[in-house]
């Protein structure tokens, strides 16, 4: 058997969204007159009660057109040293954006209270304007942690009390509403702009949404337009993101579930040292002795299962829309016949 764990981004359309993909009506979206993309932006800013939504390539492009949006040169942008935009988007903030990173140090990717109001800097010539706060939600590097609302709302406040703005990169955000039972609309109420993936756990093949105001979307469109972003017949990616915001969401508490079979499993297991809590679809791990990571995926590579490693003995293991129960059955009786 075949298991791909290496992330929620290996997903591939179903059968029924390939034929809401055949069936879309295109356009060219660059001129505004792709229906299809119409509907997906406006479908998913009533979602979140925001006012305008932008279809993008990917993720970290909706990331960085909201700090490119949200600040001008020589500001900063407070976030945690686990946040995706620093870690795995390349330092394009200070190439885009022109501006640096403040990162905190808090827990499982999450910053806790009074944290965000200790790292705004006074204003002196000297220093970077402190000018938009970034939380991640679940955050990928903090083990798929979740920030309930109350949390997210008091780092919100905290910033807004030093006048600035506030970013979620919401990547994996319903993977932690689906467990939370917290409304779309509740979060779009906290923040200024919010980020979604449609092309992790939710099965579209390509696509991220940025939502915001109006204003600031309508600024973000140019900017996509000129960093090469601007899609033509985007319709057909579109379609599969609807689907998916429409059928896949309330599926990834089954993503969830099979993340904490696997943990479970693992705590057992003579050859780990410890695993990260499983609050989402990610469960990172820690091997025991002098074993590496790398030995140890080539081990499982051998027999079917695909995952990465996240250090030199830390390893992660992603489920996802195209990671079955027999699947789990399976990964589960391997790590159990793996030799100490
Ligand atoms: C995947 C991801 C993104 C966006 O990644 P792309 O590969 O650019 O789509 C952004 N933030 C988080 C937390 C992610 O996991």
């Amino acid at each position: 058997m075949q298991v791909n764990l290496t992330s929620d981004t290996a997903t591939r359309p179903t059968p029924e969204m390939l034929q809401a993909m055949f069936a879309a009506t295109v356009g060219d979206d660059v001129f505004r007159q792709d229906p299809t993309v119409n509907t997906l932006e406006e479908f998913a800013a009533n979602l979140f009660g925001m006012e305008a939504a932008l279809f993008c390539p990917s993720g970290t492009m909706t990331n960085q057109l909201a700090i490119k949006c949200h600040t001008q040169a020589l500001d900063e942008v407070i976030c945690e040293e686990k946040s995706h935009i620093f870690q795995y988007e390349g330092g394009v903030y200070s190439m885009i954006s022109s501006v640096s990173l403040n990162l905190i140090q808090g827990e499982r990717g999450k910053i806790l209270p009074g944290q965000v109001a200790a790292a705004v800097k006074p204003r002196y010539d000297w220093l970077p304007i402190s000018r938009l706060l970034v939380l991640e939600n679940t955050c990928n590097k903090g083990g798929g942690s979740i920030y309930r609302l109350p949390e997210a709302r008091e780092l919100v406040k905290e910033a807004r009390e030093h006048g600035l703005a506030a970013h979620l990169d919401g990547a994996r955000l319903f993977n932690a509403l689906v467990e939370t039972g917290e409304s779309p609309a509740d979060w779009g109420a906290t923040f200024d702009t919010i980020s979604i993936c449609l092309s992790k756990g939710l099965g579209a093949p390509v696509g991220s949404l940025l939502l915001g105001p109006q204003e600031l979307i309508d600024r973000a469109r140019r900017y996509r337009k000129v960093i090469g972003g601007g899609m033509r017949q985007a319709g057909y990616l579109a379609a599969a993101g609807h689907f998916a915001l429409q059928h896949h969401v309330d599926r990834l508490a089954e993503d969830n579930a099979r993340a904490r079979r696997l943990a479970a499993t693992l705590e057992r297991m003579p050859y780990v040292k410890a695993v990260e809590r499983a609050e989402t679809n990610i469960c990172i791990f820690h091997l025991a002795g002098d074993r590496q990571a790398s030995d140890f995926l080539d081990q499982l590579a051998e027999r079917g299962i695909q995952a990465v490693p996240f250090g030199p003995q830390t390893v992660r293991f992603t489920t996802h829309l195209d990671v079955t129960e027999p699947m789990i059955d399976y990964v589960l009786e391997t790590l159990t016949s793996l030799e100490d």
